[in-house]
């Protein structure tokens, strides 16, 4: 059997396409990038904006007509809202939350239904082998699903709650990719800082408690909000300390973090490591705290600054980018200017700005409604993006004249310039003979906004 992936959204969903190929290839499927002549598509789809839907919404006449005219079966998987499981169940074979995504061989008739001998986690079909499309980085998810419930999140309601992977399985599916020449593992997870091992007995504990705060947004009921959370785990930070102590020449990042969720001790650990990037993104969404209390975020404005200056004082070379939403519900030009505000005061290295866009289900979607016009969202974004610009350009510019390990990700013949990621994931390029997937030390020699040039040296 050929199959196609379409995969849309984040490294999350990326990493789980990884999987599905590792499984359908373990019954004997090849996959294939011509989707006119694939057996079946397997989409795995992304809630998280309208745009990533609408992706989905404009193939669906081209795939009809393959399912009619030669049999093509669709599978969809992913990150899918149940208003939209609604609306596409005529239009797939199969619907298929991503837990589940170990059924797919006996759905497609590759394999007998296995029947379960256990309740299964949302977090258990993370121990399927991965066929990762890079030979020397890889994503490796610790965790999934998502406690918080923001206001504007679809997470919660398309990958449930948060599971985290044991830590052995973590730690032995690392050796095996630093074993097969790995330089780079990026560990997942949508709150990879809430990561709980289920394998120690005080993780039990604050799980119970995890679980018991959970809250989901109830029409009359007053918005919870805590500056912080008191059980934050410190479970991610030993596994970080594991992993890097593992025998080796790698680099460890990790994505995504919740500002409530960063502990003392996951600050002592980053710098005392030297495998993990000097790299940290962290979503601040809103500088507001009106808002922020609407988002259900649990971070106030002063608690994200003074986190901020904590990670930069403890992490000398740190870069931060972050994550935004502007024209929430009820953002007042005010209120928007306080988001301006936490964009200038920070200096953020990169940010990536979303217009809010109401997602079928969530809170947002159903209390609060959508009153900023698109052109003013238009206008917001311009505005925090001219900020970006700025601060990015000023922070690269500071790193002219400097030396950088970076990871080589591509070569173009052509110009034979190499280029990659620095160790604080800015994109570099550097002339010189093809490295793909070597590090490299490279002498910064110029800057702009969005990326640096230097050329190859020595590290002093
Ligand atoms: S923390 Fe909020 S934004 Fe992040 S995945 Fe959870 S609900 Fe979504």
């Amino acid at each position: 059997m050929k199959y196609g992936l379409f995969t849309i959204g984040c490294q999350m969903n990326q990493s789980d396409g990884e999987r599905i190929a590792g499984l359908l290839e373990s019954h004997g499927c090849s996959r294939i990038s011509d989707e006119a002549a694939a057996d079946v598509i397997i989409v795995i789809s992304c809630s998280v904006r309208q745009k990533a839907m609408d992706r989905i919404f404009g193939k669906l006449n081209a795939w009809d007509k393959a399912r009619k005219k030669r049999g093509l079966r669709l599978v969809l998987t992913g990150c899918v809202l149940p208003a939209d499981r609604k609306r596409l169940a005529n239009r797939f074979d199969h619907i298929l939350s991503v837990r589940d995504v170990k059924k797919l061989p006996a759905l497609l008739g590759l394999a007998r239904q296995q029947t379960a001998t256990r309740a299964i986690t949302n977090a258990d079909y993370l121990e399927l082998p991965s066929l990762h499309e890079s030979p020397f980085q890889a994503f490796v998810p610790i965790m999934t699903g998502c406690n918080n419930y923001c206001t504007y999140c679809a997470v919660p309601y398309t990958r449930g709650e948060e599971a985290s992977r044991p830590s052995s399985e973590i730690i032995s599916e690392v050796k095996q990719l630093i074993h097969g020449g790995y330089k780079e593992i990026t560990l997942l997870g949508q709150n990879v800082n809430a990561y709980i091992d289920p394998e120690t007995a005080q993780s039990a504990e604050i799980l119970q408690s995890r679980a018991r705060s959970t809250w989901q947004f109830k029409k009359n009921q007053p918005l919870q909000w805590r500056t912080a959370t008191t059980n934050v785990p410190k479970d991610f930070a030993v596994l970080l300390q594991r992993i890097n102590g593992l025998p080796g020449d790698f680099w460890i990042r990790f994505l995504t973090s919740n500002p409530q969720d960063v502990s003392d001790e996951l600050l002592a650990t980053l710098p005392r490591c030297q495998k993990i990037t000097r790299y940290f993104h962290l979503p601040f969404q809103a500088g507001d705290d009106e808002i922020l209390r609407r988002m259900n975020r649990r971070h106030a404005r002063t608690y994200y600054l003074d986190l901020i200056n904590k990670i930069r004082s403890s992490w000398p070379g740190v870069t931060i980018s972050t994550d935004v939403i502007v024209g929430f519900p009820g953002e007042t030009a005010a209120q928007f200017k306080k988001t301006v505000d936490v964009m200038e005061t920070v200096g953020f290295d990169m940010a990536y700005i979303a217009e809010y866009s109401p997602r079928p289900g969530t809170a947002s979607a159903r209390f609060f409604k959508d009153d900023v016009p698109k052109k003013e969202k238009t206008r917001r974004k311009t505005i925090l993006n001219e900020v970006l610009k700025k601060t990015a350009l000023e922070r690269n510019q500071q790193l002219v004249g400097t030396a950088t390990r970076v990871l080589v990700e591509r070569y173009n013949k052509r110009t034979g310039e190499n280029a990659g990621k620095t160790e604080t994931f800015k994109t570099i390029h550097f002339p010189g003979i093809a490295m793909i997937g070597q590090f490299a030390d490279v002498e910064i020699t110029e800057a702009t906004a969005w990326g640096l040039r230097g050329i190859q040296g020595k590290i002093k």
